[in-house]
């Protein structure tokens, strides 16, 4: 579903391919808030973002419509990331608009709390699918894409902090699925350094989403913000200034990092 805009805008004698920007999940959340600040930031400068959503068009829509105020494109795609297919599908949206610079692949699931003996093999393998898969996958079509382009691509990826923590008796398997996020994120960086393509993970704390109501505890942010030395859980907008960051040229010299952002935690 698109709300806008053609391949390429004119912009003068010659025409200037748009410049693309995919958010995976970009319709609530840490996903939603970078699409904002991005719209803010690249208004008026020939860009186009493909949010994907999985099961939230509503909330995906108005996410768009905000962005096209901004004068900047938006098209929704509803995609399962951990099905190749549908991961085809929002590239195939990126390629119609213009020419992929940056993917944030920021979708990501927790399941609720739960003891390590309890994991299920199907959790696991759910967790794994939309945590891992999808990641590898979205960055595999965005390096595709990218390589060797005439502008730097640049990939940021959304791990966790608790891909250091390990999240004992909470979500072990969610802070595994971030680490191997972060090992992704070093190796590709350094495979793909010389073909002019970033690749970053920022690494969030406790941040005030949805996500928390899934893992079957709506107020832990809040519940555990006494351990944040900054003394409060984030705000999504907060961590989308970093991403937006880590894909300008800004962050020129910045690949393979892997980027705390927790308050201090
Ligand atoms: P959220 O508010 O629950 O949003 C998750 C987004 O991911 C939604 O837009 C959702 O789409 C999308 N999504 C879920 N499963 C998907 C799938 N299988 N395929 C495609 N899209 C899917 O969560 P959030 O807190 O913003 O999380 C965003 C990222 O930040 C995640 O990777 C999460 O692990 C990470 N993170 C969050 C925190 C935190 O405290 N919030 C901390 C560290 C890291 P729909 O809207 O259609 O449901």
């Amino acid at each position: 579903m698109n709300t806008n805009d053609p391949a390429s805008v004119s912009t003068g004698p010659t025409q200037v391919p748009t410049q693309v920007t995919v958010i995976t999940g970009g319709g609530r959340g840490i996903g939603a808030a970078t699409a904002r600040r991005l719209a803010q930031q690249r208004s008026g400068l020939n860009h186009h973002l493909v949010l994907s959503y999985v099961a939230n068009a509503d909330a995906a829509q108005s996410v768009a419509d905000l962005v096209t105020e901004h004068g900047v494109g938006a098209s929704i795609v509803k995609a399962d990331v951990a099905v190749e297919a549908d991961v085809h599908a929002i590239f195939t949206e990126a390629d119609r608009v213009g020419r992929l610079t940056g993917l944030v692949n920021n979708a990501g699931i927790l399941d609720a709390m739960s003891p390590f003996v309890d994991l299920t093999a199907e959790r696991l393998e759910r967790t794994w699918a939309v945590n891992i898969t999808g990641v590898f996958l979205c960055a595999r079509e965005a390096v595709k894409r990218m390589a060797d382009g005439p502008t730097t691509g640049s990939i940021v990826n959304v791990s966790s902090r608790a891909a250091s923590f390990g999240s004992p008796r909470e979500f072990i398997d969610y802070a595994a699925s971030k680490g191997a996020v972060d090992t992704m994120t070093v190796g590709l960086a350094n495979e793909v350094a010389g073909q002019n393509i970033r690749v970053n993970a920022v690494r969030p704390g406790l941040v005030h989403t949805d996500i928390h109501t899934s893992g079957g505890d709506s107020e832990r942010v809040d519940r555990l913000a006494a351990n944040v030395p900054i003394g409060r859980g984030g705000q999504p907008e907060e961590i989308a200034n970093l991403i937006a960051w880590l894909l300008s040229d800004e962050a020129s010299y910045v690949t393979g990092a892997l980027v705390d952002i927790g308050g201090g935690r």
